[in-house]
């Protein structure tokens, strides 16, 4: 039963853990040079409304007479330039292998009252250990990951904005069966930007603002640098990749903020030639999609895609034209 019928829908993508257990295998080791280690070169568009990534702390001007804002939540600075840092892209694009790869739930919240014994979080104990596609790639307590991203910079220049949203309420409870992404639905305005009980501000940045920025990774397999390209939201097309959906950064999401288009750029890899000696190879331009489309195709392939909850994930991420929720649900 609904605690209140007349709720707005819910923005939830709830894409089902799989029955069949994750794939552990043994980590790939920081010593060895093997497989594919560099960076690529992104970069991101804001194609929602609004994108939010906090900083933690907040500005006030108390002299508005409930006119104006009076305190809002700042957008993330780095050297006093908006930036969205690399955790932050980090965490939402594993959040995204760990559904498509079929890994482990890290996430506390959603653990607590996991019902798939097979998806507990991973332990490392010791080299030997055999982990899930994500924590592989990523890491878990005890074994550092081979991915990581730099923080991201705006492209030109960006002029963010204080937006009123309703407060931000989680859900009490959590489908234990299931992995929740939110929706991309239509940003409701709310109104004046007088100060009123239930509501917030946040300093965010509008729809086409571009940042850039590169994902770095080491020692990966062709399908393991595919399932991160994956989890960017791209899909293999004949010499090259097409958007298949848009993955989600930053606050708010629950009020459709934080959709975000990526990009390649250019990509270097660092590929061991006679007697160790590493030499760089950088593919740009038209050279570089034949080279995304292989690690795409050949992560599907592989099987460490799990189609199924790709393809899940993708049809509950397509733009909706219904708006999102403005208040509590
Ligand atoms: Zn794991």
């Amino acid at each position: 039963m609904p605690r209140n019928p007349n709720a707005e829908p819910k923005p939830f993508v709830l894409v089902e853990i799989p029955k069949e257990a994750p794939d552990p295998r043994p980590v790939a080791t920081h010593e060895k040079f093997a497989g594919l280690t560099g960076r690529l070169e992104i970069s991101f568009t804001v194609v929602s409304e609004y994108l939010f990534v906090g900083s933690g702390s907040y500005e006030f001007d108390p002299n508005h007479r409930n006119q104006r804002p009076d305190v809002w939540y700042t957008f993330y600075r780095r050297n006093g330039q908006l930036c969205v840092p690399g955790t932050s892209l980090k965490g939402a694009i594993r959040a995204i292998v760990e559904a498509i790869s079929n890994s482990c739930v890290s996430q506390r919240h959603r653990r607590e009252n996991l019902r798939s014994s097979h998806h507990q979080p991973c332990r490392f104990r010791d080299i030997g250990s055999r982990l899930c596609p994500a924590c592989r790639l990523f890491g878990t307590t005890g074994y550092r990951g081979r991915v990581h991203f730099t923080d991201f910079l705006p492209q030109g220049e960006i002029k963010p904005e204080i937006v009123k949203i309703g407060e931000l309420w989680e859900p009490k409870r959590y489908d234990p069966t299931k992995r929740r992404f939110y929706e991309r639905k239509t940003f409701q305005p709310v109104g004046s930007l007088a100060p009123q009980q239930g509501f917030r501000f946040v300093e965010a940045v509008q729809k086409d603002s571009k940042f850039h920025g590169a994902l770095l990774f080491e020692n990966l397999s062709e399908a393991e640098l595919g399932l991160l390209l994956h989890a960017l939201g791209w899909e293999p097309e004949a010499n090259g990749y097409r958007t298949a959906f848009t993955p989600k950064l930053g606050g708010a999401k629950p009020r459709c903020f934080g959709s975000v288009e990526f990009r390649p750029v250019r990509l270097r890899l660092w590929s061991g030639g006679v007697k160790g000696l590493l030499a760089p190879r950088e593919v740009q331009g038209k050279d570089l999609l034949p080279l995304l489309s292989r690690y795409l195709q050949v992560c599907r392939d592989s099987r460490l895609l799990h189609e199924p909850s790709c393809a899940a994930l993708k049809e509950g991420l397509k733009p909706k034209s219904e708006r999102c929720p403005r208040e509590v649900y």
